[in-house]
């Protein structure tokens, strides 16, 4: 390790608390210390901040850093001011009394880290002011932002490169978590001077705390309601695909007694601003948003992210799923989907207005969405493959424990085809299953088809199985949805040669959606993020957490600044009762040491003779 690698481990443990750089961090950071230019492809998780904080800690001058959302740079300001790091952001929110001050250390070289968005950068005068004041080094959060391949392309992204000519092409760091090729070349051309390529780290993006579930669509209600029902003290986020349903669901959860709140573009600021607040403040609150909700939340604590609907792509999913379990700590994700998601995107990919090169981009991420849904090897192992990683089978996504197998379906399969074609190729999922399974519902009565060859000819199967069935045909292209509009179902030329027998199809075998095991289960404890900590630790961890809510609402800050989940857990096993005791525990830098140590070892004492007193009492 270099001197200056050193150096900065040495800062990471005495400002940050942390006992070591997690893996990848210290090669880019060795290199950003060597003042290349750099450009790091990092898993979400993987501390990509931590790249450019460090660096700014234990080199001289100032790192501005750009990011795209002006909401979160107050926190990134927080979190910096939480570990003592002199940091500021600035935008049009901010008075000018303030704004004065900022400048005031830009000048006197007191500052850090500016956090400023590409707008404000590029204001008339910002980088006259900061050339003359000196920068030492940019830094570009959400790199991929600036790619119009990438899914949240902003076009001010652009103009980053005419910052740093006009900063005098300071060194600059470009940080990510996109995968996709074609989004990492165009990330490299745009923001990095001609003719010097930055040297580039591409990052693995396995996420082994995080557990991978998937499950068809049943009722999509009850099955978030059974997956959080030992969930009631985590934090979580459940992604819907509409407005309407962030609503219905939030309403639902309320009314189970959840702390839900929902998050959607269509709400007022003032709500969305106060409910992300109660969600990175407080533990066990469970969001539920659209995917408007979640770029650069920091919250370490995320225990679980949910799908209510299919994800749109996998580069969505991963990132969304992402959120989940940064602190390290083991998190679970569920992902629902169905026919009609799969249908729907479809539909929306065909009417949407772009260029045809860019629909059969899309077209062919959703069709590797639906691989990944519908596939029949571990889901880690398929959706690793797909970032170009070869891996080996996890052993704990559901298809690792359900051990699902591929049989041939081609029977089966024409039971349906032949009853698709022979209801007209009119009629929706729901209804040609019930042909097959033999239901006298009474619009098939009516419309006499139940006098149908096909009619019954599947009562050996529960309906659910044949919509397991027709679910895999959609997706493997035998079946599509008729173009009237009224999501009839036709059979496609595919379809017809597995039909007349000229193809076979291999089929999941998944006859009944599992029942997901309950969580306080002994087999399943090993999934808890506080694994290892028996009943009376446990107390003292929610009593520890109890403080932390206290002193995070006094501050008005964020509950995982004060101290994140992982370090109240080793506090809550190890009990240190002094100081001294707590320099071992992770995540306690020196600062906030001196801040709260006092108040935490305090806690901890009063505890344990609590609980010794109770123990003694008689009776
Ligand atoms: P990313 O930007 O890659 O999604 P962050 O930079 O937000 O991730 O880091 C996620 C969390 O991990 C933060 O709470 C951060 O403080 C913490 N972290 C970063 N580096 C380390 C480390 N070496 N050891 C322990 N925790 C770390
Ligand atoms: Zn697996």
């Amino acid at each position: 390790m270099s001197a200056r690698l050193a150096e900065a481990r040495a800062a990471l443990q005495k400002t940050f608390g942390y006992d070591d750089f997690r893996p990848g961090q210290d090669e880019v950071i060795g290199a950003v210390l060597d003042g290349e230019d750099v450009f790091a492809v990092m898993p979400t998780g993987s501390g990509k901040s931590m790249t450019y904080q460090l660096p700014a800690l234990v080199d001289d001058g100032l790192t501005v850093v750009v990011s795209p959302l002006i909401a979160l740079m107050h926190d990134q300001v927080q979190q910096m001011h939480a570990f003592g790091i002199e940091a500021a952001t600035l935008n049009s929110t901010i008075a000018e009394t303030a704004s004065r001050e900022t400048w005031r250390k830009i000048r006197s070289r007191e500052l850090r880290l500016l956090f400023v968005s590409p707008e404000r950068l590029l204001m008339d005068g910002c980088m006259d002011a900061l050339q003359s004041a000196g920068v030492r080094r940019l830094a570009v959060d959400e790199a991929h932002c600036v790619s119009q391949w990438g899914h949240d392309f902003r076009p001010e992204y652009r103009e980053i490169a005419r910052a740093r000519e006009a900063l005098g092409n300071v060194q600059t760091l470009a940080l990510t978590a996109t995968a996709d090729a074609a989004t990492r070349a165009e990330i490299a051309e745009r923001l990095f001077p001609a003719g010097r390529p930055p040297k580039t780290f591409v990052h693995s993006f396995d996420r082994p705390n995080i557990r991978l579930t998937f499950q068809p669509k049943d009722n999509p209600t009850r099955q978030l309601a059974r997956f959080l029902k030992d969930r009631r003290s985590e934090s979580g986020i459940i992604y819907c695909s509409s407005r309407k349903r962030v609503e219905q669901l939030a309403d639902t959860l309320k009314g189970d007694g959840f702390n839900a709140l929902p998050y959607h573009a269509g709400l007022d600021q003032g709500t969305r601003a106060r409910n992300q607040d109660t969600f990175l403040q407080e533990d066990g609150v469970v969001m539920t948003a659209t995917i408007a909700f979640g770029m650069g939340i920091n919250k370490p604590d995320v225990r679980y992210v949910c799908h209510a609907d299919m994800p749109t792509n996998i580069e969505g999913y991963y990132q969304e799923i992402g959120r989940a379990g940064r602190d390290g700590l083991p998190s679970d994700t569920l992902t629902l989907y169905g026919l009609d998601d799969m249908a729907l995107r479809r539909r929306q990919i065909d009417e949407k207005e772009i260029p045809d090169e860019r629909r059969r981009v899309e077209r062919r991420k959703l069709e590797a969405m639906i691989g990944l849904c519908e596939g029949a090897v571990c889901r880690r192992q398929s959706l690793l493959g797909y970032f170009g990683e070869a891996s080996a089978p996890c052993g704990r996504c559901d298809l690792c424990r359900g051990g699902v197998s591929l049989i041939d379906g081609t029977v089966s399969a024409q039971k349906l085809l032949s009853a698709i074609v022979r209801t007209g190729q009119r009629f929706g999922a729901a209804y040609v299953c019930d042909v097959v399974h033999g239901k006298e519902s009474e619009p098939i009565r009516r419309n006499g088809h139940t006098a149908l060859k096909t009619f019954g000819v599947g009562a050996d199967k529960p309906v659910a199985a044949w919509r397991a069935l027709l679910r895999q045909l959609f997706a493997a292209g035998a079946v599509a949805e008729n173009t009237d509009g009224y999501g009839g179902l036709v059979m496609t030329e595919k379809g017809e040669a597995i039909l007349f027998g000229r193809e076979t199809v291999q089929v999941r075998f998944d006859p009944e959606p599992k029942k997901a095991e309950p969580r306080s289960r002994r087999a399943t404890r090993s999934e808890d993020a506080t694994d290892g900590l028996n009943e009376a630790d446990e107390a003292l961890f929610q009593h520890l957490r109890g403080l932390r809510a206290t002193i995070a609402r006094a501050e008005g800050i964020a509950a995982f600044m004060v101290f994140p989940d992982r370090t109240l857990i080793e506090m809550a096993r190890g009990k240190p009762v002094d100081l001294w005791a707590l320099r071992s525990i992770h995540g306690v830098g020196e600062r906030k040491r001196e801040a709260y140590g006092e108040r935490f070892t305090d806690a901890i004492r009063e505890f344990l003779s609590d609980a010794a007193g109770a123990r003694g009492a008689p009776g």
